[in-house]
């Protein structure tokens, strides 16, 4: 079973095992109050994100380079 990761504004981080078909837990088994739920497999999902920004970003930033390299061609050209 996966361990999901929840924070309690009282107890703090506490790790609880569930099923991946049981529902977040709202309130902390301790002292009741509402929790959040930081899981765990979200860090891939960050990861994955965070890649493909950065494959994005470098991909832009070559298209304009492109661009501008070609738009520089041109106003040579218009110069001469
Ligand atoms: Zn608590």
């Amino acid at each position: 079973m996966p361990i999901y990761v929840y924070k309690c504004p009282q107890c703090g981080t506490f790790e609880t095992e569930q099923r991946i078909t049981d529902p977040a837990l709202e309130s902390c088994p301790t002292c009741n109050r509402p929790v959040r739920r930081l899981i765990a497999g979200n860090v891939s999902v960050i990861y994955k994100g965070s890649g493909f920004h950065t494959t994005d970003y470098r991909s832009k930033e070559y298209k304009e380079k492109a661009k501008s390299e070609s738009e520089n061609k041109g106003d040579v050209k218009a110069a001469s």
